[in-house]
C-alpha cells in the first residue's frame, strides 16, 4: 500500500508499505478523510517526538472499517467510523488507573504517527478495535468527523484539566482549532466570560462564534498584564494553554487568581524546561494548579463529543477551511499546515465519499 511519511526530521513523501495485520481484537480501516494537525508539524519539522524513519504521519481521520479480529464484537468490515488520534490499550494498568493515554507508557497511548504507522495511507490499523472506535453518526460529514479525532477531544480536555465551573471567566490562550474547541468547551461548562488570545481574522471570528467574550493580541504586550487590565486586577479562573511556548506557563500563572488552575494541551516542541514566575505563584503557595496533558482517547469520550455534534450543540463546520480532494493533496495539505497562512484554520483531505 501507500502512505505518505516522515522518511527523517524535516523530510517526507510518499512510500510503499506491506498492508496492516490485523491482530485478534484489532481492525484494519481505510480511510475516508483526513485531516492534518499542528502536531504532525511538530513531529516532522521540529523533531519534537524524536528521529522517525519512513513512519506514516497523520493521527486524525475518519474511515471504513476493511477488516476486524475473530475477537472484535461491535465493528465489522463495511462499517463507517470514527477513529480517535489516542488509542489506548485498555485493558491495561493505567487504563485501569484512570490514565488511558499513558497505557503503555507516558504518551504511549498515541501510537498513531509516533510508535506506529499513521492514518495517512490506504489501510491503517486500529488496536483494541470494540474500546477504540465509533460509529459515525449518519448526519455527520466525513470533514467534520476528522475533527473529533483530536480537536474536539483535545480541546475539550483542556477545559477539563483547566476544570471550568460554572461562571468562571475563562482565559483560553491560543485560538487555533485546538484553542477554538477550549472556547467551546468553556461555554458548553457555563463559563461567563471567555477572553481569547491569537491574531488570525479567521480564528477570532470563528471564537466569537463558539462563545468568546473578549479578544487579546499576544502582539501587542504581556498577556498577563492585558487580562487583569480588563478583569480589574483580579485575574481569571482558569486557564487553557492551546498555544504559546514555554514562556506563556508565565503569562498564565500572572493571569490566573489564587487557586486558579491551568489546563495546558499545548505540545511543547523545543526546550529544556518551562518557567514558571516564583512571586505571581505565591513564592510556591498560591494553590494555582498547573495541569498538561494528552486527550484520553477511546469509544465512549468519542461516542458522547460526537453526541454533541449530532445533536446540534458544536457546529464543527467553521474549522475546515481548507478541503481538498483526493490523496494528490495530502502534501500541499501538510505544507498549508507548516505555513499557516491568516485565513487558516484546519485542512482537510477528503478520500471517499
Ligand atoms: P495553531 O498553530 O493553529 O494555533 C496556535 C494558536 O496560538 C494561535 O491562535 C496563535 O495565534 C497562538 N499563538 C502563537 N504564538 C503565541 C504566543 N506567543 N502567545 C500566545 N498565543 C500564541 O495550533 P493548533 O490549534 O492546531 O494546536 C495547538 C497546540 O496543541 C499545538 O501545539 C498542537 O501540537 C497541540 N496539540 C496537542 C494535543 C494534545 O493531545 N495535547 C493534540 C493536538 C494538538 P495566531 O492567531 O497569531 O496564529
Ligand atoms: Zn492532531
Amino acid at each position: 500500500m501507500k502512505g505518505y511519511a516522515m522518511l527523517k526530521i524535516g523530510s517526507s513523501g510518499w512510500i510503499e508499505k506491506e498492508r496492516p495485520a490485523c491482530g485478534p481484537l484489532d481492525a484494519v480501516c481505510r480511510p475516508l478523510a483526513v485531516a492534518i494537525c499542528t502536531s504532525d508539524i511538530h513531529t516532522l519539522w521540529e523533531g519534537a517526538i524524536g528521529e522517525r524513519h519512513n513512519m506514516i504521519l497523520g493521527h486524525e481521520g475518519c474511515a471504513e472499517v476493511v477488516e476486524v479480529g475473530e475477537l472484535v464484537k461491535d465493528f465489522k468490515p463495511g462499517d463507517r467510523v470514527l477513529v480517535p488520534a489516542i488509542t489506548p490499550d485498555w485493558n491495561s494498568l493505567e487504563a485501569q488507573a484512570g490514565y488511558s493515554m499513558h497505557s503503555g507508557g507516558m504518551l504511549a497511548g498515541w501510537k498513531f504517527s509516533n510508535f506506529k504507522d499513521g492514518v495517512f495511507a490506504e489501510y491503517f490499523h486500529v488496536n483494541d478495535a470494540d474500546g477504540n472506535l465509533a460509529l459515525l453518526p449518519d448526519n455527520i460529514s466525513t470533514v467534520d468527523a476528522c475533527m473529533l479525532s483530536d480537536m474536539v477531544p483535545t480541546g475539550f480536555h483542556g477545559v477539563e484539566l483547566a476544570d471550568v465551573q460554572f461562571g468562571d471567566t475563562v482565559l483560553v490562550i491560543g485560538i487555533g482549532p485546538v484553542g477554538l474547541m477550549s472556547v467551546a468547551g468553556a461555554a458548553l461548562r457555563g463559563a461567563s466570560r471567555i477572553i481569547a488570545v491569537g491574531t488570525r481574522p479567521v480564528c477570532v471570528e470563528a471564537a466569537r462564534k463558539y462563545g468568546a467574550t473578549d479578544f487579546i493580541s499576544y502582539k501587542n504586550g504581556p498577556i498577563a498584564r492585558q487580562v487583569l487590565d480588563m478583569t480589574s486586577g483580579k485575574g481569571v479562573d482558569c486557564v487553557v494553554i492551546a498555544g504559546g511556548d514555554n514562556d506563556t506557563f508565565i503569562e498564565a500563572v500572572e493571569a490566573l487568581k489564587p487557586g486558579g488552575k491551568i489546563g495546558n494541551v499545548n505540545y511543547l516542541g523545543s526546550g529544556d524546561t518551562i518557567s514558571i514566575p516564583r512571586v505571581a505563584w505565591g513564592v510556591g503557595m498560591g494553590h494555582k494548579q498547573i495541569n498538561g496533558g494528552l486527550m484520553p482517547g477511546g469509544r465512549l469520550r468519542l461516542e458522547k463529543l460526537a453526541s454533541l455534534v449530532s445533536a446540534g450543540r458544536l457546529d464543527l463546520s467553521p474549522l475546515s477551511t481548507h478541503v481538498f480532494d483526493g490523496w494528490q493533496h495530502i502534501e500541499e495539505a501538510l505544507y498549508l499546515m507548516r505555513d499557516k497562512p491568516r485565513d487558516l484554520i484546519k485542512p482537510v483531505v477528503k478520500l471517499a465519499d
